[in-house]
């Protein structure tokens, strides 16, 4: 394995519900779904309707599919895609998924109770590959084995969630989504991004509408700047848009910034970066 392996695709870039139709067709209409490659380890950053697209082609792949998936919080964008995943279905497959409990609900049974009956006829423990669950809590370091650490940070967000970053020697990329900025737990979201080579950003809104969705717990472009600036990151991704801003609008507002800011792009479905 080596560090040129790392490379990153957006398989679903939109937030808050699926967008599908004629008016983001180059962004993408698809719910969050991130793929991490490093070497042959296979790593996936939430479970959106995004992740449908990236099971039909790990379906290509030869033989058993082994992943890790982190999910940043069950709300529907972030888990929808999942009853839909066509590997989880194939035995010989095997998957762990990370993420959080809630109070008296398992991190398990929160993803088994949108499979079962009357709202989805196939439950989980249907699905042919082997699935385990394991619970984290923001703070968590995990080490997944060939030399690739996960670390955690709580998110800013209704019902909470989880910052991810994904470390391999010297490379790295941090998964900021379902954050609103703000002074609280902003100081352990700037020791996880510290130095990161790519990081993926809340960029729901402008600035100039953020006094509108203020507590809705997403945040702006501004904002991932400033973290960019204030972190040292390398480049900067904006994702989880605004499922009311068409591709035209899409492209206006990331002209405008990359003229600027060379280094930040806004994310579009079938996007790939090495790092
Ligand atoms: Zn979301
Ligand atoms: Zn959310």
């Amino acid at each position: 394995m080596t560090l040129s392996d790392f490379t990153i695709t957006f398989w679903g870039v939109r937030g808050s519900r699926p967008v599908p139709g004629p008016r983001t067709v180059i962004y993408g209409g698809n719910t969050p779904c991130v793929e991490v490659r490093i070497g042959k380890r296979l790593i996936i950053l939430d479970a959106g309707t995004g992740i449908t697209n990236l099971g039909s082609k790990l379906m290509q792949e030869p033989g058993p599919v082994i992943g890790d998936i982190f999910i940043t919080h069950v709300h529907w964008d972030h888990i929808q895609g999942f009853p839909f995943f066509q590997p989880a279905f194939r035995i010989g497959n095997s998957f762990c998924l990370y993420g959080e409990r809630k109070g008296n609900v398992s991190f398990a049974a929160s993803i088994k109770r949108t499979m079962r009956h009357p709202h989805f006829p196939v439950p989980l423990e249907h699905m042919g590959a082997a699935l385990h669950f394991t619970e984290i809590e923001p703070g968590d370091m995990l080490e997944l084995g060939d030399g690739i650490t996960v670390r955690t940070a709580a998110n800013n967000h209704p019902d909470g969630g989880i910052s991810y970053r994904i470390q391999y020697g010297n490379k790295s990329c941090c998964y900021v989504t379902d954050y609103e900025h703000g002074p609280e737990k902003a100081q352990a979201l700037l020791e996880l991004c510290a130095g990161t080579d790519l990081l993926i950003y809340d960029a729901c809104f402008t600035a100039a509408e953020y006094p509108g969705y203020q507590g809705w717990g997403h945040s702006t472009w501004e904002e991932g700047l400033a973290l960019l600036e204030a972190t040292g990151a390398g480049r900067l991704i904006l994702f989880h848009h605004k499922p009311e801003r068409s591709d035209e609008e899409m492209a206006v507002l990331e002209t405008n910034i990359t003229g600027q800011y060379p280094m930040v792009k806004a994310a579009r479905e079938g996007m790939v970066i090495s790092l």
